[in-house]
């Protein structure tokens, strides 16, 4: 099979792409940001999880209480970008797969920053109901279920505040496992990622992240994450943001490449196997790599994975198979 072919036959999915908020641009025009549904189009592109995104803020009632209402407002938009025919909105594995099946783009959606909760562990359920199918347990900043890998000393962030994940924490894991929304450990500190491995019944996923044995970045994983992640069946979705793929050389803003996120993916493909390895690109939240800069160069990814020797049953796998899996099994522990 030619490179073309395989991509054409796979069903790429792009498990993180945010959106801009408020105001959104019309994702129907081909307009200014990375992803729109023409250029999806034109790079073979055919799911996108869309992001409802919070900013880390003041944690009491009233930031509380705007946090739940943009997240939620950003989860009602994102539904609202699929028409039900050339555009679906998918909420479960299965409806994913027969929209592919039916040629039509999938939209998903999914909640950043535990923040967007407060303490409120009906929240999952809801955002579950609106089709929402993770979290991501912080943002940068710590909130009140976890530590952030990346403090934020503007809002008084000690180093570490929970030793990982807080009691709060570990319950709204439990609310999600419940909800059958997958846990995603992106942007969280290690012990607290560590224990969310422990703690959630269903497999849990770095939904944006890299290789830190490659590129030593806060956001990116180490190996003994590698390796919590494959023994519980987890997953670790290497994204194109170049500060985490390739260090910068000191006073030069990074630049990394599709070479770059196939180094990170053979690391982590070597260390812990093809089935707890996927993709992702962070586009319009920081991502965008030479030769993957945007939605319509997606056939840039797999044309350099293709190169290092993964034909099309490993591209389906890293594409959307292993991501797949996982969101079968947290729907099947739902309660
Ligand atoms: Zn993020």
């Amino acid at each position: 099979m030619t490179p073309e072919a395989i991509h054409a036959a796979t069903l790429t999915l792009d498990t993180h792409i945010d959106i801009r908020w408020p105001e959104p641009p019309d994702p129907l025009a081909e307009g200014p940001m990375r992803v729109d549904f023409p250029k999806m189009a034109r790079g073979g592109l055919r799911a996108a999880i869309f992001i409802a995104y919070v900013a880390q803020g003041r944690r009491d009632p009233e930031g509380h209480a705007a946090a739940a209402a943009r997240a939620e407002a950003m989860l009602r938009h994102i539904r609202s970008r699929a028409d039900g025919r050339a555009r679906r909105f998918c909420a479960t594995a299965d409806e994913l797969e027969a929209c592919f099946a039916a040629g039509a783009q999938a939209v998903l959606s999914a909640v950043e920053n535990g923040y967007a909760m407060g303490h409120d562990l009906d929240a999952p359920a809801r955002w579950r109901a609106l089709g929402a199918c993770y979290l991501t347990l912080t943002h940068d900043g710590h909130n009140d279920l976890a530590d952030s890998a990346r403090p934020k000393p503007a809002l008084g962030d000690a180093p570490a505040e929970h030793d990982g994940l807080s009691a709060l924490g570990r319950q709204a894991i439990a609310a999600l496992n419940r909800a059958g929304m997958l846990v995603d450990v992106s942007h969280v500190a290690k012990p607290g990622m560590l224990q969310a491995a422990e703690v959630s019944r269903s497999p849990i996923v770095a939904t944006h992240t890299a290789c830190r044995a490659l590129c030593d970045h806060p956001r990116g994983i180490d190996d003994e994450q590698l390796d919590a992640l494959r023994a519980v069946g987890g997953l670790a979705q290497i994204t194109a943001v170049p500060a985490f793929l390739r260090a910068a050389p000191p006073g030069q803003n990074a630049t990394a490449s599709v070479e770059d996120m196939a180094n990170h993916v053979d690391h982590a493909v070597a260390r812990i196997g093809i089935e707890h390895v996927g993709l992702s690109s962070d586009f319009d939240g920081g991502g965008g790599v030479v030769g993957w800069e945007n939605a319509a160069e997606t056939a840039g990814l797999s044309a350099a994975l293709l190169t290092r020797g993964y034909g099309a049953r490993e591209l389906g796998l890293l594409w959307s198979g292993n991501f797949l899996r996982l969101l079968r099994r947290a729907e099947a522990l739902a309660e």
